[in-house]
């Protein structure tokens, strides 16, 4: 006997007997369509309702591959109209992009060296006191560029200090760039380390 259809006393709690034959009230009975009224009631429940992660998969599975029709793809549209999308769509739609962003400050130019004989002079100066040798690989007859050890932009006065430039190679500058302050110690150890 199938579980649950027992009491203690191991007696049935339906005689199967009895049922045979019957038909039960609801084969064949349908649902009649949801109205309007009762749709919009089901959506009012559900909003702000979480679906599970699980359930998300299972939905999206389903949906695959799914050829969307240019008419419900416009009704979709219509609805979407004036909706707030999420934080990461908001940037790709470029609202808190360049002036509009809150970390924006008043746009640098961006940085060039100038083909001036002083900066020219400078890079011959740091390149010979190096050998051409990229101070950090060691690498040799590669293309060498200088790096300033403080910056270009915030130290201004060092520019052509022949002591705050090192020769690097190509790849070992590109490890500098935007990480100018953490390079900025083991610059100065290497140039050290020299003397
Ligand atoms: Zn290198």
């Amino acid at each position: 006997m199938p579980k649950g259809y027992s009491n203690k006393d191991g007696k049935p709690l339906i005689n199967p007997q009895a049922r045979k034959g019957k038909v039960p009230w609801n084969k064949d009975k349908k649902l009649p369509p949801l109205s309007k009224k009762w749709k919009d009631n089901i959506g009012k429940a559900n909003k702000g309702h979480l679906v599970s992660k699980g359930k998300r998969i299972k939905i999206g599975n389903k949906h695959r591959g799914k050829i969307i029709s240019i008419e419900l793809r416009n009704k979709i549209k219509r609805g979407m109209k004036g909706k707030h999308n999420s934080p990461s769509t908001e940037f790709k739609k470029g609202e808190h992009k360049g002036e509009n962003h809150w970390l924006w400050k008043g746009g640098q130019k961006p940085y060039k060296h100038p083909n001036s004989s002083e900066y020219k002079q400078w890079r011959s100066q740091v390149f010979k006191r190096d050998n051409y040798i990229c101070q950090f690989c060691e690498a040799t007859k590669i293309y060498v560029v200088p790096h300033h050890i403080k910056g270009w932009t915030n130290y201004p006065k060092l520019r052509y200090k022949i002591n705050n430039g090192i020769t690097l190679c190509r790849p070992c500058h590109k490890l500098t760039i935007r990480k100018e302050a953490q390079f900025e110690e083991i610059c100065l150890f290497k140039l050290l380390a020299k003397d």
